[in-house]
């Protein structure tokens, strides 16, 4: 019999209404003769609500407290789902991260997966039971504490859990129809794609896209995982994302692009006068990475010949900001540099396809897109499949339109978001 995972995102499973109409997808894929896992993510926004909470009681509530606050919101929903599978009239058993055997690292808020042992989800199958299991959380290895998987984690745990139990596939369950050339929120003309591979879906997630959370999508491509990211709402065909789609058997052609993604969650630092000195770059890159930053673009110019000093630019999460100003700050003696400047107001967009390879111009209509827009582009980065630039945050939406446009991705139908507040 074959293995099925379902992820069921928040807005999927945001009331009452939504958990019935749920569980009765996940029954009649067990009556097609599959053997049911299911993970879910907290209802609606109530991840995002508990965050709230903490917040009102607590300027910095303690790491470990905090997981133990989200995670209640994945037991809710794990347990909504399971009685409503039962009232259909078939057996459903719910698990917590730590019953499921997801075991982690001990790094509160973005625990890395190190481990997953599923015995009681395997007797639970083979037992006939359909399985929920509470999506974003795991035990530590180390301090047996419970953990989360950072935001949007549910995703993770479906695809490790499906590895696991070596499911033929991941399916995950959302409020639009699949992955699409843009945000269908911010660009209705936006098309489903029916296929992406591993590689373009990688650089999708980690610039910005949050259909699907980034460590999901590097756990399937380690273990050739094919996912299937569809509607809960539809019967619709999603999108397969899968290791080599543009290859083999059931080849499609590769398009030269695949979408845009854009992201409006990155704060940039400048560090003017830098002295152009060997080591120095290695001194202000070390001392953030020590700081446990996640650094993504960035930019250094030749020093001006009369001076010998650069301005270097890089990005990363706002929320990081204060804490790399302060590293920064403390090495200042050290760099010699003259000042130091943070700006959170800009967006950042990547257009991402592997057909770019092999098609030049790419970039050239990309830039002229945006200069046709009268945005202006503060950073440049590009890797084989993509091309991406900072602009201001509220010009952000309007470089995806042109952008969008300029290289023809614009459907005549509109995409259906069926749910979700987008929060
Ligand atoms: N409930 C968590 C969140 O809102 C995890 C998830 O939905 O994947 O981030
Ligand atoms: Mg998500």
């Amino acid at each position: 019999m074959s293995i099925v995972v379902q992820k069921y995102g928040g807005s999927s499973v945001a009331d009452a209404e939504s958990i019935k109409r749920v569980a009765r997808r996940i029954v009649e894929t067990k009556r097609q003769g599959h053997q049911v896992c299911v993970v879910v993510s907290a209802m609606g926004d109530s991840t995002d609500e508990l965050l709230d909470l903490a917040e009102q009681v607590s300027a910095a509530p303690p790491a470990r407290e905090l997981d133990m606050l989200l995670t209640a919101g994945e037991r809710i929903s794990m347990a909504l789902v399971a009685m409503a599978i039962a009232q259909l009239g078939e057996e459903a058993r719910s698990f917590t991260g730590s019953q499921a055997g997801v075991i982690t690292d001990d790094a509160h808020g973005a625990a890395r997966i190190i481990d997953v042992t599923p015995g009681r989800i395997q007797s639970a199958l083979d037992a006939g039971h359909i399985a929920i299991v509470a999506g974003f959380q795991g035990v530590s290895q180390t301090t047996k504490d419970i953990t989360t998987l950072g935001r949007g984690g549910s995703d993770t745990t479906a695809v490790a859990l499906a590895a696991a139990l070596d499911a033929d596939v991941c399916e995950i369950y959302t409020d639009v129809d699949g992955v699409f050339t843009a945000d269908p929120r911010i660009l209705p003309s936006a098309r489903k794609l029916d296929v992406l591979s591993m590689e373009e879906m990688l650089d999708l997630a980690a610039n910005g896209s949050k259909i699907l959370h980034l460590r999901c999508v590097e756990y399937a491509r380690r273990y050739g995982i094919p996912i299937h990211v569809r509607s809960s709402w539809s019967q619709r065909q999603g999108t397969w994302i899968k290791a080599n789609p543009y290859e083999g058997e059931d080849a499609v052609e590769a398009p030269i692009i695949a979408g845009i993604a854009h992201d409006r969650s990155e704060g940039k630092i400048t560090i003017v006068g830098v002295p152009d000195r060997v080591g120095i770059a290695a001194k202000i890159f070390g001392a953030v990475a020590d700081a446990g930053i996640n650094i993504d673009m960035i930019v250094q110019n030749v020093s001006a010949a009369e001076t010998a000093k650069t301005d270097i630019s890089f990005t990363l999460p706002k929320g990081d900001g204060p804490k790399a100003l302060s590293v920064l700050q403390a090495i200042k003696g050290d760099v010699e540099y003259a000042d130091l400047r943070f700006d959170d107001t800009i967006g950042k967009i990547a257009l991402v396809g592997a057909g770019m390879k092999s098609h030049p111009g790419v970039s050239a209509k990309f830039f002229g897109a945006l200069a046709e827009a009268g945005i202006n582009i503060e950073m440049i980065s590009t890797s084989e499949i993509r091309v991406s630039a900072v602009t201001r945050a509220e010009q952000l939406d309007d470089a995806v339109r042109a952008v969008h446009t300029a290289f023809g991705l614009d459907s005549t139908e509109d995409a259906i978001v069926y749910g979700g507040t987008g929060r």
